[in-house]
């Protein structure tokens, strides 16, 4: 069998662990994660990796060989009716290209992350943070809106609470690999089966919350309202010409809240999302800032409140040069490409200057979807990428200079 058809039916194979029938939900401690990562750990042993699990329940199989230990990496959770390949993918092209590589000069280890996406508790990266030791111990006792206790489900991954803080990632690390799909119509709009990543953009999140007055929609005059709904359709709409009028940025409201929400009455209090990314900080701190005056300006026009709420500032994440420049000599013809997405080596960067990210072309750029679809003969590109990349990993640059440490 071809290394690309395992790597998508072993996908398949993952598809049908899930905490609902009929769609793919995959979070932290379900009984349909245990036993992915259980398939997972398998999967590695017989791919010669010796397995084991750290504090957050990560799957990690390692090859030992040299000093100095290269990593491959991306997650097994999935959002809820998911698709099949944000993440997996990643993972099950690691494990077949650790097999296919053959003896290196350097440790490998592919990990599993257990948490990308968030879907059980309230911390971002759960998995790779907890791999790269900046989770505390005090994290165990974190709970959700349902009472569910952190510690409990990293018990049930087959983790440790009482050594969260402790790093899993190797020491000696000399860099770290993720291959994802795009997530975006990129390459599909290029014709082009993998592209290079150069950088994670930088995200800045927070919320817009409105208040004026609520009345009765028949009985106020149109120049005495104060309506927070008509306010944020405003700012809607500035988020979205910014952002078009802005080489790069993408701008974004996703969610609204809206009270009292009911049809006869003006709204009082409305409140709604931003997203802004580019990737360039300074960009995005300028968008974020010119954002925020608008909203003002809407506000004191319409005599609104506005309480404007930063929540996350988080900066562009460069991926590193070296790794590029490898990562296009492995995959001739192939472009570069912004993520506008964060993913694990967002932590793994906190570890290692040498984060290096191949994005796979997806079907209509769609994700988060269970229409997710992925080629197999880009799938059989990707692989052979990524053996590449690994074998030009043996020389060309030192190891000093590739930790950068
Ligand atoms: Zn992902």
């Amino acid at each position: 069998m071809s290394g690309a058809k395992r790597i998508l039916e072993r996908c398949d194979e993952l598809a049908r662990l899930s905490e609902e029938q009929g769609m793919i939900a995959r979070w932290y401690g379900s009984p349909s994660l245990v036993a992915a990562a259980d398939t997972v750990a398998g999967w590695m042993e017989e791919a010669g990796l010796a397995v084991r699990r750290d504090a957050v329940g990560n799957v990690i199989g390692r090859r030992e060989a040299g000093a100095g230990t290269f990593v491959l990496g991306s997650h097994i959770d999935t959002v809820r009716d998911a698709g099949r390949y944000d993440g997996p993918l990643g993972v099950l092209l690691a494990i077949e290209a650790a097999e296919a590589a053959g003896e290196l000069p350097f440790s490998l280890e592919v990990v599993a992350f257990a948490d990308e996406e968030g879907g059980r508790f309230p911390v971002t990266y759960l998995g790779s943070r907890g791999w790269a030791g900046l989770l505390g111990p005090e994290d165990a006792a974190l709970t959700n809106g349902l009472g569910e206790v952190l510690g409990d489900a990293a018990r049930a991954m087959g983790g440790d609470p009482d050594a969260f803080g402790t790093r899993s990632a190797p020491e000696d690390i000399l860099g770290y690999l993720e291959t994802h799909i795009e997530q975006g119509p990129v390459l599909q709009d290029a014709d082009l089966p993998v592209g290079v990543v150069t950088a994670i953009a930088a995200q800045s999140r927070g919320i817009a919350d409105f208040r004026g007055m609520a009345g009765h929609a028949g009985n106020t005059p149109m120049h005495l309202r104060r309506d927070a709904l008509a306010g944020g359709a405003e700012l809607v709409l500035e988020v979205e010409r910014l952002a078009r009028a802005t080489d790069g940025l993408t701008a974004t409201v996703g969610w609204i809240g809206n009270e009292p929400n009911f049809g006869n009455v003006i709204p009082g209090h409305t409140w709604m999302t931003y997203d802004v990314r580019h990737q360039d900080d300074a960009t995005r701190d300028r968008a974020r800032d010119e954002l925020e005056a608008a909203a003002r300006e809407i506000a004191g026009r319409r005599r609104l409140e506005l309480d404007w709420r930063r929540r996350d500032d988080l900066p562009s994440v460069p991926m590193s040069p070296a790794l590029r420049v490898l990562l296009a000599e492995a995959a001739p013809g192939a472009i570069e490409l912004g993520s506008g997405a964060g993913h694990d080596a967002v932590t793994a960067s906190r570890l290692t200057s040498e984060v290096a990210m191949l994005f796979v072309r997806c079907k209509d750029g769609v994700s988060h979807h269970p229409d997710e679809s992925v080629r197999s003969d880009d799938v059989g590109v990707a692989l052979n990428v990524i053996v590449r990349f690994l074998r030009l990993l043996r020389d060309p640059v030192s190891q000093s200079e590739r930790t950068g440490e």
